[in-house]
């Protein structure tokens, strides 16, 4: 098998380390994951190496390889930025992994692996413009048009988990801060975290000791508290994804992250979606994502070949 044919994916979380071989069409032929060194950066590019050689002796073959991270490296610099892993911020990590590899590796977002997962073969398959949305310990997003990863020249396109929460949803917003250093950030109210800190304002509690999945179990079983909690996250969501449809106006918006497991959230949304939009009609799509825990791992692996892709790294 040569260099093309077999495409690697790594996935850098915040927990794991997971790689992943995919064949041409897209079939998964072997899959590693280890947990994540934790503060030691260059541990991180020899954990790659080390996954990356691992699958390449249990196939036989070399591979292309693309690497998903949180954040991303800057356009202007090529060093990390935005990475709540902080430790990767400031390194050359697409300059490391080449030399470490001994070949280019495409290094993205882990919100725009996400997308172009979805867009390749998931719930946006055969859309023209795909929406990706990340709802999970973070807020993130990507943009996949006609099959290429949209990346702009700043390399922030998607990202509008730090655009401001839009305030007119009829519900109080609290006056928040974002570790980015601005107020009010959509992540702040829209991630797991900031689904839960919400919780916890609106029944009194100084912590917030119940996460997204144990306040949709709540809901479920009838608990008004948490049924109007959730119903205050479907509106802000939609109110926010209102001005990346009134911008982007994508054929359909994919949910992704934690937040999105919640069954109900993706109907509710949709339905709340029209009212925000600036348009007489709205019939975007909400869906949640086909490839679930996969699809960052999957996306990084179609960072090749380029025709899925807007360009290499700079
Ligand atoms: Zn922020």
């Amino acid at each position: 098998m040569s260099v093309g044919a077999l495409r690697i994916g790594v996935d850098l979380g915040g927990t794991k380390i997971e790689a992943i071989a995919l064949d041409a069409d897209g079939r998964e032929l072997a899959r590693r994951r280890i947990p994540s060194p934790s503060s030691d950066y260059r541990a991180v590019v020899e954990a790659v190496r080390g996954l990356v050689a691992g699958l390449e002796v249990d196939l036989g073959a070399t591979a292309t390889v693309g690497v998903g991270t949180p954040g991303s490296p800057s356009s202007a610099t090529g060093l990390m930025r935005n990475a709540n892993s902080t430790q990767l911020n400031g390194e050359p990590l697409p300059a490391d992994l080449a030399h470490a590899l001994q070949r280019e590796v495409r290094v993205e977002n882990d919100a725009n692996c996400f997308a172009l997962s979805e867009a390749v073969d998931g719930a946006g398959a055969g859309r023209g413009t795909v929406f990706g949305v990340i709802l999970g310990t973070g807020v993130g997003g990507g943009i996949v048009h006609a099959g290429r990863l949209w990346r702009g020249p700043n390399a922030i396109a998607g990202e509008w988990g730090h655009n401001e929460m839009p305030s007119r949803t009829g519900t109080a917003l609290a006056d928040t801060l974002c570790y980015c250093g601005r107020r009010r950030c959509i992540e702040t109210y829209l991630s797991g975290p900031g689904l839960a800190a919400d919780h916890a304002r609106s029944i009194g509690a100084t912590v917030a000791t119940l996460d997204a999945h144990a306040i949709a179990a709540l809901a479920a079983a009838g608990d008004r508290a948490a049924q109007e909690t959730l119903a205050r996250y479907a509106e802000r969501l939609a109110s926010a994804l209102a001005s990346v449809v009134n911008v982007l106006d994508p054929d359909v918006i994919v949910l992704g992250g934690g937040v999105s497991n919640i069954d109900t959230l993706a109907a509710n949304v949709a339905a709340r979606l029209p009212a925000h939009v600036f348009s007489d009609r709205c019939t975007t799509p909400v869906v949640r994502n086909r490839h679930g825990d996969s699809s960052g791992v999957r996306g990084a692996a179609w960072l090749w070949p380029s025709r899925s892709y807007a360009g290499a790294p700079d």
